[in-house]
């Protein structure tokens, strides 16, 4: 044996080894248990953070012990489209090309990100294997994978027939210029000075940037600890307008600032993020004033038809003439909301699909109020409950190209008012009414040249997988991610029909980050009982997030991001895997341990000294084993049970500590030192010893524990496909 351990000898070989040997392909219908997990597929927009580290380790740590137990040991890798953070990624690479989304017609846009990404793909998949990672490579999947598209779109149109399908209202930044929606992280927010108008509401009066939204108005709101206007909640006030008298409600609410303006503020739920949702909190109706074009709709009587600005000012100078503007702040600084073009954009509420979730929450509530499926920590079970408590109907559509389109179908005649935009055929971006635009373009070439799609609250639809005609346009929205990563269990192991289904189902564990337990742990809870019955897992386990070395979040900003390709050079994968797993406790977050590490380092090379030190021993035949030899059995005994039960228990970082305490102190500072003159006697327990460690640290440290087997016990094969110890 070299003198040290030096990890970049022997990591890339052995996993080639591994790899040739098939151990990590599991076997349907053998008499055995089946133990399953599916990774949670890491995103295919980039690299592999530290939390998918972490992530790798725990997982490798529970498949490698279940497959030594002699279980079937069942590991499916995969990667997901992560929709939006895709598409933004892609379209920066665009933007330093000089294009934009908008110079291309869905489906050329589409077959550009699907070529971005199998390169993302492969480098994700690269790292998985790097890691070490135990998993079946011949199972691997990813979430735009034509049976996973299937399957979801499947689905899809049984939650339809079910009736839980409906369009609802939804708020989203709309910019009338370009025609479309923009997710949140794609909105620019500016500073500018605009007047603020001081405006007299009845017995108020009230400051607002924005009088020509005064159509939509369905309430005043005041805070309700704020004693100027304490009596005035829950009365109602009438209004002189500019077209007569109207009444309103006045609410209470804390999000009203009493510092801004004169403390009273008007709601106006259709355009205002925040409106909205004090709106809901209150129950109010929402008046839609602001169209898709951009104009004034026919609620605003006479200035219908007016684009935003003009309206602003026609309707300022009518107050004005009318004596209902008490003062204008002309200098009023505040934030504004602009998309990539720098337009203004119209905070709108848009139809969108929604999912009825009542009847799918209970039974995954029950689930665990019943202990059917288990959460560890035990006190996350509290947040799972909580959150599905307070769960409101799902949005599952996103205005997305990259994705899974949503297999919904307008007839083009029966539905006069769609918006569309699409390219024709000289090239250029063309958008209106259907109506309109079927007078100059047929049909085809709309479908052809189609970008997106804007159907009205009330449109007519079918929802089916093939085009149920050649009228029919598709929609263009896609599914929110975690709706089909939501039904990931069924989607990898090939849900209904497959020999893996009926024999993998449902799976042993679900591994994951906390942060993610309401998004995507409860959706796949509710859509594995809803289509089949029974929860997709058993157990949950949820780990904490790795935070910087100072303790914060990891941001770019911060410049503190940990990048885990510099310690698996420096250190090895099996000290990163070890420092991180035996960082976390009890699943709460934790700064990168990097000491810890570096620890691990140190350890490896301990195992492979004692190693060293054992190998050229030759036994002396007919030895006894005596106290000492005694003991040191003993207490390896006692490791073991203890390292079943902490895993049982998902109590991770204990069992590294435990299982480092006994090699380091009592096995090599203690008993090899006690036994170096009688060094051929003890040879046999040394070996002993030496052999169930190097199995009990394997799901840990699977690269050093396995260089030391090929060197010291090669006659048995790998350490990889060993049993456990008894
Ligand atoms: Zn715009």
């Amino acid at each position: 044996m070299q003198k040290n351990y030096d990890h970049k000898l022997y990591e890339e070989e052995i996993i080639k080894k591994w790899d040739e040997s098939g151990a990590f392909k599991a076997k349907v219908g053998v008499a055995k248990k089946p133990y399953t997990i599916v990774l949670p597929p890491p995103n295919a927009s980039g690299k592999m953070h530290t939390g998918n580290v972490l992530m790798i380790a725990i997982e490798d740590i529970l498949i490698r012990w279940h497959r030594m137990k002699g279980e079937t040991a069942l590991w499916i890798p995969g990667t997901d489209h992560a929709g939006t953070e895709t598409q933004i990624t892609f379209e920066r690479e665009l933007k330093k090309q000089g294009k934009s989304r908008f110079n291309f017609n869905r489906e050329d846009f589409y077959k550009e990100v699907w070529t971005f990404v199998q390169g993302n793909k492969l480098l994700v998949e690269a790292q998985i294997r790097r890691m070490g990672a135990s998993v079946d490579w011949s199972r691997n999947k990813f979430t735009l994978d034509e049976d996973v598209v299937s399957l979801v779109c499947k689905t899809f149109e049984k939650l339809n027939n079910d009736g839980l399908v409906y369009r609802g209202d939804y708020m989203v930044n709309y910019c009338p210029n370009c025609g479309t929606t923009y997710a949140d992280i794609e909105i620019d927010h500016i500073e500018r000075t605009d007047p603020l108008y001081y405006i007299k509401y009845g017995p108020f009066v009230l400051a607002t940037v924005r009088p020509e939204t005064k159509f939509g108005d369905t309430a005043v709101a005041v805070n309700p600890a704020d004693s100027r206007y304490k009596e005035w909640i829950g009365k109602e006030i009438e209004v002189e307008g500019l077209s007569g008298k109207f009444k309103l409600k006045v609410i209470g609410d804390e999000f009203v600032d009493p510092e801004f303006g004169t403390g009273v503020v008007k709601v106006t739920p259709a355009h205002d993020p925040n409106d909205y949702e004090m709106g809901k909190r209150h129950g109010l109706a929402t008046i839609k004033v602001i169209g898709l074009n951009g104009k004034l709709t026919e609620v605003a009587g006479k200035y219908a038809g007016l684009s935003v600005f003009t309206a602003r000012k026609q309707v300022v100078e009518d107050l004005m003439a009318k004596g209902l503007i008490e003062k204008v702040d002309e200098k009023y600084s505040h934030t504004v909301s602009v998309c990539k073009a720098g337009h203004d954009v119209e905070p709108t509420i848009l139809p969108n699909w929604f999912i009825k979730i009542d009847s799918l929450r209970k039974p995954a509530l029950d689930a665990v109020k019943e202990g059917k499926v288990k959460i560890y920590p035990k006190w996350r079970s509290l947040t799972y409950v909580r959150w599905m408590e307070n769960m409101h109907d799902w949005a599952i559509s996103r205005q997305n190209i990259w994705g899974i389109r949503i297999p919904a179908w307008y007839n083009s005649k029966a539905n006069q008012d769609l918006m569309v935009s699409f390219i024709n055929s000289q090239g250029a971006v063309v958008k209106g009414q259907i109506s309109n635009l079927l007078k100059d373009y047929p049909l085809v070439d709309i479908k052809s040249g189609l970008q997106t799609l804007i159907a009205p609250a009330g449109a007519n639809y079918e929802i089916s997988i093939k085009e149920p005609g050649e009228d029919y346009l598709q929609e263009t929205d896609t599914f929110d991610t975690w709706f089909s990563s939501g039904q990931w269990p069924l989607a990898t192991l090939g849900y209904p029909d497959s020999e893996d289904f009926k024999y993998f189902y449902p799976t042993s564990v679900l591994e994951t980050g906390w942060e993610i337990l309401s998004k995507w742990v409860s959706r796949m809870m509710m859509l594995g009982i809803y289509l089949t019955g029974t929860p997709p897992f058993k157990d949950v386990y949820l780990h904490g997030i790795v935070r910087a070395l100072d303790g914060r979040k990891m941001s770019k900003s911060l410049e503190n991001i940990i990048n885990p390709e510099e310690y698996i050079k420096e250190f090895g994968v099996d000290a990163l895997r070890m420092g991180l797993v035996a960082g976390t406790a009890n699943g709460k977050d934790f700064a990168f341990p990097r000491d810890r590490v570096i620890g691990y380092k140190k350890f490896a090379n301990k195992l492979w000294n004692v190693a060293r030190f054992i190998e050229p021993i030759t036994p002396k035949p007919n030895s006894v084993d005596n106290e000492d030899d005694q003991k040191i059995l003993d207490e390896l005994n006692e490791v073991i049970k203890k390292v079943n039960l902490y895993l049982e228990k998902f109590r991770f970082a204990e069992v590294a500590e435990l299982i480092y305490e006994f090699i380091w102190h009592r096995f090599a500072d203690i008993y090899i030192e006690r036994v170096k003159n009688r060094k051929e006697e003890a040879a046999g327990t040394l070996r002993h010893v030496l052999m169930n460690c190097l199995k009990l640290f394997h799901p840990f440290m699977p690269f050093v524990t396995e260089a030391i087997w090929q060197e010291i016990f090669p006659e048995q094969g790998m350490l990889v496909s060993q049993r456990w110890p008894e």
